[in-house]
């Protein structure tokens, strides 16, 4: 019996992950701006706020900007001192979310860098190793994603993956959209990979979850 469901959903972020003006303007203007509604949802914002704590990180990158909703939560989970390096393909994303870090106080921690990821990870190999990183872009990127993390993650270092999910779709076997493919391809690499301590968490679409082993 699967005990979860939205009234504890509900619970969890109205005890937890209440959110302040800021985030709920973000959220607003993400809709008045005509964005996709494809933002985490505060829990699980929440949930990579603690995250980020709990590894201790100074370092976060984060793939897939969009209005900068998720990575406000990040950057407040980064001690003072902390960066957050996010990712966006789309410069008017990028323009709103910097607005956005503004207004929620983050802006002097969060450094947007337009372009494709893909390009742009390779730059920033040098600037690593990287204490957590959140992938939240393109679907079919994620395997790609996920073998340039575990080189420049450190050791403890946490990786967070958001629409594990994908709605439920990667259990219908029918369904071999090019991105539920990826996502498949994507968890069983991070299931396999003996450097990854890994799971799901499955609030919201899911989010996987790993932490990089050794010393
Ligand atoms: N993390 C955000 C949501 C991100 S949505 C939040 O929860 O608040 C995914 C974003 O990734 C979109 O804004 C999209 O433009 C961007 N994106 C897609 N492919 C990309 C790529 N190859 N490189 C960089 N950004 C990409
Ligand atoms: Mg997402």
């Amino acid at each position: 019996m699967t005990i979860y469901n939205d009234a504890l959903s509900s619970f969890i972020t109205q005890t937890f992950a209440p959110e302040d003006n800021s985030l709920v303007h973000i959220r607003e203007q993400i809709e008045a701006r005509g964005l996709p509604d494809i933002t985490v949802r505060p829990e699980e914002g929440r949930f990579l706020q603690v995250l980020v704590a709990a590894c201790r990180a100074r370092l976060a990158l984060e793939i897939g900007t969009l209005g900068g909703y998720s990575g406000t939560w990040i950057a407040r989970g980064l001690p003072d001192g902390g960066r957050l390096i996010t990712l966006e393909v789309d410069p008017k994303r990028a323009e709103i979310a910097s607005e956005h870090f503004r207004l929620a106080g983050v802006d002097d921690r969060v450094e947007i860098r337009i372009g494709d990821a893909h390009s742009l990870l390779p730059e920033l190999s040098d600037e690593g190793p990287f204490d957590f990183v959140f992938i939240d872009a393109e679907k079919e990127g994620y395997p790609a994603y996920l073998r340039w993390t575990v080189e420049h993650l450190r050791p403890g270092g946490v990786l967070a993956a958001h629409n594990a999910f994908r709605r439920g779709a990667i259990l219908d076997p029918e369904d071999q959209a090019p991105v539920v493919v990826a996502t498949r391809e994507f968890h069983q690499m991070v299931a396999q990979d003996p450097r990854l301590l890994a799971t799901i968490f499955p609030a919201g679409d899911g989010m996987t979850i790993a932490v990089l082993q050794g010393a």
